[in-house]
């Protein structure tokens, strides 16, 4: 069966780059029934941090993307990659290598003087394992092939052919019998049964490499496919000036739903029809690579808000409450947020938006207006509120349709727009000038809280 992998570096947090490769891994696994795994490479152990492991777990839970089994992960399986470095040295595969870096120095510097391009070609390729210095030390080389070329069918690239000897006699284990991170992915591909390898197109070039040793050992090759980069909006490379990078920080600072991002890491770089609102079901019924674009895609912030918008609308309101409550402060009255929900999310594109709206509820007297609110409340303005005040007092129907005709008639009898009674209105009830229905926030403020607030405002 199928089995995909995601691989990251733990040397930052989980940027969207990352997080839309683990996605096409996970889509493409649970379309054909496979196994997604996951293997954190922290080989580099100078730059490989445990937050930063603890960061690509936290963010691969919020999207569901989980591995399918524990993680693997590679440092820890360094003798097993030493093994098979030896597996190949015992079939002539590859050789101990004892140039040392000074004298790989002055060739290189003599191939750029004579505008040579510069290849190892190490005299220690072909000399017998019986000439081999014991007391020196020494690299672990591949025997790459000089002769003909390699192809590799991506799924996404099309067909890539490289002349083989393009390809030089890379290093397998250093001087300190240290696996190189090129052996290390083989080795792990290999001994996790990978069968697809869906990854950035920045490792197109290193699948040249990590089929000579492919090849070396008799192993099946995996189905490549090499996915192009993700670039902001101005066509530059996606960087951190272009706003959020990290997955955290689309949930915590952006207050974004984690099926919106889903649904927009889906549609970048992977399109079905013009289809834009896909859900994670639908996803796994349509995803597959043909659908894979070979030019970048744009990050496009709008786009991703406008989705969030639509997955907000459509979420369960007590969980939308729950998400929104830490936002507003301790111990909010999850019930009250949740009866609010259904007027307060038709305007919120994220979850600040949302919290900011539904702040007014849990507010206490006096409240602090905002610039805006302050600058509505005039004295006209006060004078209003004062008459609106003495007739909802004798209104005991606290109910959107009472409210609402008590207040059209009276709006009418002063011969004032509706709108025009609203603000002053919503200014004392919520301290702001953008609310839910001015009706809707009448009745969940309550009966006694509203009209205090009223009184708090009106002359
Ligand atoms: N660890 C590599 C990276 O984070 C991925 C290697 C691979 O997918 O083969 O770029």
């Amino acid at each position: 069966g199928v089995v995909t992998r995601f691989a990251p570096s733990p040397t930052g947090f989980l940027h969207i780059g990352g997080a839309r490769t683990a996605l096409f891994n996970w889509l493409y696994a649970r379309r054909h029934g496979g196994k997604y795994l996951l293997r954190i490479e922290d080989t580099d152990r100078a730059r490989s941090t445990e937050p930063a492991i603890a960061a690509i777990f936290d963010g691969l839970g919020w999207l569901g993307l989980e591995g399918d089994e524990p993680p693997v992960f590679q440092f820890a399986r360094s003798e097993r990659h030493a093994q098979v470095a030896h597996q190949l040295l015992e079939r002539g595969a590859a050789y101990r290598c004892y140039l040392t870096p000074e004298d790989l120095a002055t060739r290189r510097a003599a191939a750029q003087a004579e505008r040579r391009t510069f290849r190892i070609d190490s005299e220690w390729r072909d000399a017998d394992a019986s000439s081999w210095p014991s007391d020196r030390p020494f690299v672990v080389r591949i025997k790459a092939p000089r002769d003909g070329e390699t192809t590799i069918a991506d799924e996404v690239q099309g067909t890539v052919t490289v002349a083989n000897a393009e390809l030089d006699d890379f290093v397998l284990l250093r001087s300190d019998g240290t696996p190189t991170y090129m052996l290390a992915v083989v080795v792990d591909d290999h001994d996790m049964g990978v069968t697809h390898v869906i990854r950035g197109d920045d490792h197109l070039n290193n699948a040249f490499r990590q089929l000579a040793i492919i090849h070396a050992m008799g192993w099946p090759e995996p189905v490549y496919a090499h996915v192009p980069m993700i670039l902001g909006g101005d066509g530059a490379k996606l960087s951190k000036r272009h706003g959020a990078v990290g997955v955290d920080a689309y949930r915590d600072e952006m207050g974004l739903m984690p099926e919106a991002v889903f649904n927009y890491l889906l549609r970048l770089g992977w399109g079905h029809g013009d289809r834009e609102e896909i859900s994670r079901d639908e996803a796994v019924a349509l995803f597959d690579l043909s659908g894979v674009g070979r030019s970048p895609s744009r990050f496009d912030m709008k786009k991703l808000l406008n989705l969030n918008g639509h997955y907000i609308r459509e979420a369960d309101d007590a969980r939308l409450a729950e998400l929104v409550a830490p936002r507003i402060g301790p111990d909010v009255d999850r019930a009250l947020l949740t009866a609010a929900m259904p007027q307060l999310k038709l305007r919120a594109k994220d979850l600040v938006e949302l919290a900011a709206g539904a702040r007014f509820l849990f507010t206490q007297r006096p409240l602090q207006l905002d610039e805006k609110a302050a600058a509505l409340l005039t004295d006209d303005a006060r004078g209003l509120l004062a008459n609106i005040s003495d007739r909802l007092k004798t209104q005991n129907d606290w109910t959107l349709a009472a409210l609402e005709a008590n207040l059209k008639a009276y709006a009418e009898e002063v011969g004032l727009g509706l709108g025009k009674l609203a603000q002053p209105l919503r200014a004392a009830l919520t301290g702001t000038t953008t609310s839910p229905g001015i009706f809707d926030v009448l009745v969940l403020l309550g009966r006694d809280e509203a009209l205090a607030r009223i009184d708090a405002q009106a002359r």
